[in-house]
């Protein structure tokens, strides 16, 4: 479900209409898009059979692709020469060399219109996702996860995650005392802790949980899992591993997590304003905690959350 997400980014506009290019100029058999995907596996990505571009399940093994007379491959890569999906175009007979020459200039033009679109989507010093990207996915991912929800209404409790059992939680981080880090310590070590501690994240969380550098030491994790145990689980493991880690030259760092659910009636300024409350009562209960709003809130420990009425 997270993935279908960052389906709904320009960058799968982008594809789209690389792929309506590809079409008009080349008349392919099929075309499509893949990025590497959890576990280094390619996952589907967009497609394109006779002149129809969409995003339903491609049917061949992707590893067979590759070796079929007619294709031709084209590897996305990032800026340090990793490999993060591929453009596979078929079309038989065979592109000839002409063809295939304007095919790389082609295609040349969206990986550099990609990476553009890549930049400004992610914070420039933890490579996170930044705020504004949050601002412009959440709406739509609260869209999605009001459908999401819908459809599965009633059966959730007999399946799985991944087939719509599970629920949406978002959590946010802020490290306690980090006024005191960059005091101490100075700022590029401040800002050197952002940096693993962003990589911390990144290890926490699947690949398809979506995370953001939401303000300056603030984070922002939206995760899919089964219930509100598993939810608190993950955030309480990510405050156990950064209590354990050892930053250079800093020494020890902790976090405090306000987490919330996401149900399918949340309004963004209510989640936020959730997770802030969670948040705040974790950083005046002890700090390095994890607070659940909901979890609070059934406890009488606060109060639920009012928006501000318009005056
Ligand atoms: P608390 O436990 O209450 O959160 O205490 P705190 O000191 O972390 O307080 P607060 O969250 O209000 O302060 C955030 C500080 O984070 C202020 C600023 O000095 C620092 N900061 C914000 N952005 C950056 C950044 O990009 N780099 C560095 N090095 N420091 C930053
Ligand atoms: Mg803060
Ligand atoms: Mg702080």
């Amino acid at each position: 479900m997270i993935a279908a997400l960052t389906r709904h980014r320009d960058i799968s506009l982008l594809e789209s209409s690389l792929l309506k290019t590809v079409a008009d100029l080349f008349a392919p058999n099929w075309a499509a898009i893949f990025h590497i995907g959890d576990d280094d596996v390619p996952a589907f990505s967009t497609s394109l059979r006779e002149g129809i571009v969409s995003q339903t399940d491609f049917p061949e093994p992707f590893s067979e692709l590759f070796g079929t007379e007619g294709v031709t491959s084209f590897p996305i890569m990032s800026h340090a020469q990793k490999v993060l999906g591929y453009l596979l175009v078929y079309r038989r007979p065979q592109l000839s060399g002409e063809e295939e020459t304007l095919m790389t200039e082609l295609f040349r033009v969206y990986d550099n219109y990609l990476s553009v679109l890549r930049d400004s989507q992610v914070d420039r010093l933890t490579g996170l996702l930044n705020r504004s990207t949050f601002d412009d996915q959440l709406d739509r991912a609260l869209g999605l996860i009001r459908a999401s929800y819908q459809e599965h209404a009633g059966e959730r409790s007999k399946r799985k995650v991944g087939e719509g059992a599970g629920s949406f939680f978002m959590g946010e981080i802020d490290i306690d005392h980090f006024k005191n880090v960059n005091d101490r310590f100075g700022h590029l070590h401040g800002d050197e802790v952002l940096m693993i501690l962003a990589r911390i994240l990144q290890s926490t969380f699947r690949k398809t949980d979506l995370i953001y550098r939401f303000g300056g030491e603030e984070f922002v994790v939206i995760v899919y899992v089964d219930d509100r145990g598993d939810a608190e689980m993950t955030f309480e493991r990510l405050r156990i591993s950064i209590e354990n880690h050892v930053f250079p030259q800093v020494g020890k760092v902790t976090v405090s997590i306000g987490i919330t659910e996401v149900r399918d009636t949340s309004f963004p300024v209510e989640l936020l304003g959730h997770a802030d409350q969670a948040l705040y009562y974790a950083k005046t209960h002890g700090r390095n905690r994890v607070a659940f709003y909901e979890a609070l809130l059934a406890n009488g420990e606060i109060e639920a959350y009012q928006r501000t009425p318009k005056t």
